[in-house]
């Protein structure tokens, strides 16, 4: 499906929580499972590990599909479509993406033979391990803020008194400090060998894995404990870490503490604005790396500026810790300081977390919750349906959830849009007072009769995704454009 690089379809299976049939090893060429489709109990879907394809005795018409559809239909409930104007790529990302595999590896089996052992667990060490590990990590003197994050952070909102607060790093591309880190260098010579036989590092740079190594070697200088945190693998008897180059904004859970990082990426010098071919924000991980951690990677978020939770603030679910952290600055920096508490996913479908946390909310007198997911939320069925389980979970514990929806104005030219190729196909959705029930209303309409809409064509060529204007879509994104505003009349009078 012109995707190099396949990921083994029994990582899919585990992740979807397929139930193997007990007679079964996941470990043989090939196996049976109770098919996700259709109600099946008696284990009638075949997974073939040689083909890296499925097949449901019961409700496959067809041969078998890949791992890519079989993950496709599961979590969307559509088929993974190639090419170009598919939705193949985007379903492969997002699979990466939940799998945490940086750089995914070729690790579909080559024959039937050679059809290797699923990986083993590596558990996480604890929250109070893992956060003194990455908070030493933090005051690494080479990962020290560069001047254009410290800009980029400055133009989306924050102070520097923030910027410090919330400990944003660097992790710079270029390596010339590791010539204060011979020995680094050395250790990674001395392994070349070992690091060859590794198909997924034999393909990192010498001073990418040196630079992995001096930060280890700093570490358990101050006595941190690498295993069982993400990010931290072994060559031989030596520690390394995954040093992705880009902006490093910490993860925190409720206390305070390290629990996770992303990395931000900067953009490659080619990157092309009209094709988002690279995910923009990564969680820091090893898994598939030797002793890398395998479970326990994402982790929910809750900024350093977050109040204290009490019935009167508003309680806001999103995604992406430094948009939340964005976010609270902005609300912070205005009147409504106080009023808002976020906890923020690393994606809209790790919601692992939600449950205790609404627990905990609802213990406290919250009464509900409020889906401050990007705006796509009206016209992407994807980030729909996650907000749904979010409804769900919520509506569990016996709390309520709202919608927050922003920039009106820009939902008013999406509804003209919308209801111009509403009219096209003859589909009638009668309008309410709200413009942004209005638009969801439409896109599911136009979605169910398979129109397609909020897409772009570029002079190129190519087409783009086109769901909702860039300086409205997120919540960061909305409350600067309107803090500018402010500012701009408080001069102008
Ligand atoms: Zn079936």
């Amino acid at each position: 499906m012109g995707l190099s690089r396949q990921i083994d379809i029994r990582e899919v299976v585990m992740l979807l929580g397929l139930k193997v049939n007990p007679k079964d090893s996941i470990n043989s060429d090939t196996f049976n499972v109770q098919c996700p489709f259709c109600g099946d109990k008696k284990y009638h879907m075949n997974i073939n590990c040689t083909k890296n394809a499925y097949a449901c005795v019961l409700c496959s018409k067809e041969k078998g599909q890949g791992y890519l559809d079989l993950y496709s239909r599961a979590v969307h409930g559509v088929h993974c479509i190639p090419g170009p104007n598919g939705n193949g790529k985007e379903i492969y990302k997002e699979l990466c993406d939940r799998l945490h595999y940086m750089q995914p590896v070729q690790c579909r089996p080559q024959s039937a033979s050679a059809c290797a052992p699923v990986q083993t667990r590596v558990a996480r060490a604890s929250d109070e391990v893992v956060g003194r590990t990455y908070g030493q990590l933090l005051n690494f003197q080479p990962f020290r803020l560069s001047e254009p994050h410290r800009q980029n952070l400055l133009a989306r909102g924050f102070t520097d008194e923030s910027i410090q607060r919330n400990q944003y790093r660097t992790i710079p591309k270029d390596y010339k400090w590791l010539s204060q880190y011979k020995s680094a260098k050395q250790i990674c010579n001395d392994l070349s060998g070992l690091i060859q036989k590794n198909k997924m590092l034999k393909k990192r740079s010498p001073d990418e894995l040196a630079a992995g190594f001096a930060l280890c070697a700093y570490l358990q200088g101050a006595g941190c404990t690498l295993e069982g945190v993400p990010g931290f693998f072994k060559v031989g008897s030596f520690w390394c870490f995954n040093a992705i180059p880009g902006m490093l904004v910490p993860t925190r859970s409720m206390d305070g503490r390290v629990v996770a990082l992303q990395v931000r990426r900067d953009k490659p010098k080619n990157w092309n604005d009209s094709k988002n071919e690279f995910l923009r924000y990564m969680t820091i991980s090893s898994k598939g790396l030797p002793q890398g951690v395998t479970e326990g990677i994402s982790r929910a978020h809750f900024p350093l500026g977050n109040p204290r939770l009490t019935p009167n603030v508003q309680v806001c679910v999103t995604e992406g810790p430094l948009k939340s952290d964005a976010a609270i600055e902005l609300i912070n920096l205005s009147e409504q300081s106080g009023s808002t508490f976020f906890i923020a996913l690393h994606g809209t479908m790790n919601t692992k977390e939600l449950p205790a946390f609404f627990k905990y909310c609802k213990k406290q007198g919250i009464q509900r919750i409020w889906n401050v997911f990007d705006m796509d939320k009206t016209t992407n069925a994807h980030v729909a349906n996650a907000g749904k389980s979010v409804w769900k979970k919520a509506k569990e514990v016996g709390l309520g959830v709202v919608n927050k929806c922003w920039d009106e104005d820009y939902a008013k030219v999406k509804r003209l849009e919308l209801s111009l190729l509403c009219a096209e196909h003859d589909i009638l959705i009668p309008t309410t007072l709200n413009v942004f029930v209005d638009i969801a209303n439409m896109a599911r309409a136009l979605e169910a009769a398979d129109v397609r809409h909020s897409h772009k064509l570029l002079p190129d060529g190519t087409e783009v995704k086109d769901y909702w204007a860039p300086e409205t879509k997120g919540i960061d994104d909305f409350l600067l454009k309107e803090f500018k505003k402010k500012e701009k009349g408080l001069d102008a009078s």
